[in-house]
C-alpha cells in the first residue's frame, strides 16, 4: 500500500519477514485498495482475485469456508454466514420464490421450525412438516410446486434419524432440492453430499468452532447456478461474517476431529453408565441397540454416533429442577457442541411453546434432558450424573 512518507492517516506498509507465520493474520479492513480502474475491472470480471468489500468476501472467511469444503466433500467453494440462522435463511429465502412449496422435517432447529411456519407463508411460500424418516408420507407430501426438502439427519432432542438416503432419491426423482442442516452430526460422522444432498448448512456456533465464543454459519450448494445464487444473496442481504468470528472458527476447528472424537467416545460410555442408574427411566442415543433407528444409524454415520445423549428422569419437573441444581458443575444452558457439557430442558426452552400434551406425543416429558457431551474426564461426569440423578430421584 503506497503512503506518503510521514502520513498517520494510513498504516505503514508489514515490515518484510522472509519467514512466516504459522498462524492465519487477521484481515479487519473492510475495504481493499486497488491499483487502477483497469486493475478493479479485472477483479469484478474475475481474471484477477482480489477482495473489494468485506461484505462481499474476505480473507478470513475463506480460510474457513474452504476448510468445511474439504471436510464436506463440496462440489462448489461454499458461503460463510454471520449465524446458523443466516444460512438456513439464505437457503429458505435465497432459493425460492413466492409460489413455491417447501416441506421441513417436523423435528427441526427451533427457529428454522419457526421460519418455515411464520416468515415463509408471509411471503408467499406454502410450508408442510413432515417426518423426515418416513419416505412414504414425504413422498404423499410432494405437490407439484414443491421447491425442496429441509431436514437434519439426527433430530433434536429426541435424536431421530432421518432416511436421508431414501430422501435423497425421492427428492432426484420428484427433481427437488434436498437441503440437509449438518450441524448435529458435523462432517465427521456424516456429509450429506456424499448420499446426494443437494445443499449443506452449518451452525459453527456448535461443534465445529465449539468453544461457545463464536457464531458462524456456512451454506454449500452442488449445482454451481445454485451456489452462486447463494454467494449473492448473503452479499445482498447482509449475512457477511465479521473477520475476528471466522479467526476464532478457525482456531476452534484446528482441534475439531479431537474435540469430536474425544465427546463421542465419553457419549458412548455416558450413555452406558445412564442407561443402568435406577432413576433413569430411558436412555436415548443412536449407538445403542435400543434405539429405533439404530440400524440406519450405523448405515448411514459410519458408527459415528456422536455427542448427543438424551434421557428421561423418572418424576415431573421437580425432578428436573432437583436434578440440575445438583449437577452445578455443568452448565444448563441451551446451546450444544461446547467444550464442556451442556445440559438442556426441553419442557422449559426449546418446546415450551407446545402443551404438556404435545410434548409427550414427541416423547418429551417433564423428566427429559438433552446432552451435549464436552471434554470432561469421563469418570468424573459420571460421577456428577449419579450424584444428580439420585438426588432427583429422592425429590
Ligand atoms: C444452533 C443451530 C442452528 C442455528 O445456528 P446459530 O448459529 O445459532 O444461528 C441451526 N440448525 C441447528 C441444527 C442448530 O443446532
Amino acid at each position: 500500500m503506497r503512503n506518503e512518507k510521514g502520513s498517520l492517516i494510513r498504516p505503514d506498509a508489514l515490515p518484510e519477514s522472509a519467514s512466516r507465520p504459522v498462524v492465519t493474520p487477521l484481515s479487519p479492513s473492510v475495504v481493499y485498495a486497488s491499483d487502477t480502474p483497469d486493475m478493479l475491472d479485472q477483479q469484478y470480471e474475475g481474471h484477477l482475485h482480489g477482495y473489494t468489500y468485506a461484505r462481499e468476501g474476505h480473507p478470513n472467511a475463506d480460510v474457513v469456508a474452504r476448510r468445511i469444503d474439504r471436510l464436506e466433500n463440496a462440489p462448489n467453494p461454499g458461503v460463510m454466514t454471520a449465524s446458523g440462522m443466516a444460512a438456513v435463511a439464505a437457503v429458505l429465502l435465497g432459493l425460492t420464490q413466492s409460489g413455491d412449496h417447501v416441506i421441513g422435517g417436523n423435528q427441526l432447529y427451533g427457529r428454522s421450525l419457526r421460519m418455515m411456519q411464520e416468515d415463509l407463508p408471509r411471503l408467499g411460500i406454502a410450508t408442510s412438516m413432515v417426518d423426515p424418516g418416513d419416505v412414504a408420507a414425504m413422498r404423499a407430501a410432494i405437490r407439484l410446486d414443491t421447491r425442496m426438502v429441509l431436514i437434519e439427519a439426527v433430530s433434536n432432542p429426541t435424536l431421530q434419524v432421518a432416511d436421508v438416503e431414501g430422501l435423497a432419491s425421492l427428492c432426484k426423482e420428484a427433481g427437488i432440492l434436498l437441503v440437509v442442516d449438518n450441524t448435529f452430526t458435523t462432517p465427521r460422522a456424516f456429509r450429506p453430499f456424499d448420499w446426494g444432498a443437494d445443499v449443506v448448512i452449518h451452525s459453527l456456533t456448535k461443534l465445529l468452532a465449539g468453544h461457545s465464543d463464536v457464531m458462524l454459519g456456512y451454506v454449500a450448494a452442488r449445482d454451481r447456478a445454485l451456489n452462486d445464487r447463494l454467494r449473492v444473496f448473503t452479499v445482498t442481504a447482509g449475512m457477511n461474517p465479521s473477520p475476528f468470528d471466522c479467526w476464532l472458527a478457525e482456531r476452534g476447528m484446528l482441534s475439531f476431529d479431537l474435540r469430536f472424537d474425544r465427546a463421542q467416545a465419553t457419549a458412548v460410555h455416558l450413555a452406558a453408565h445412564l442407561g443402568g442408574l435406577p432413576g433413569v427411566r430411558r436412555v436415548i442415543y443412536p449407538g445403542r441397540n435400543d434405539h429405533p433407528d439404530h440400524t440406519r444409524a450405523a448405515h448411514l454415520l459410519g458408527g459415528q454416533f456422536c455427542n448427543m445423549v438424551s434421557f428421561e428422569l423418572a418424576g415431573g419437573r421437580a425432578a428436573a429442577n432437583a436434578f440440575t441444581r445438583a449437577a452445578a458443575g455443568l452448565s444448563f444452558a441451551p446451546t450444544l457442541g461446547d467444550v464442556g457439557t451442556t445440559l438442556s430442558h426441553p419442557a422449559s426452552s426449546s418446546h415450551r411453546a407446545l402443551t404438556a400434551r404435545q410434548r409427550e406425543a414427541l416423547g418429551m416429558s417433564e423428566g427429559f434432558f438433552r446432552v451435549s457431551v464436552g471434554l470432561e474426564d469421563p469418570g468424573a461426569l459420571c460421577a456428577i450424573f449419579a450424584e444428580a440423578v439420585a438426588a432427583a430421584s429422592q425429590s
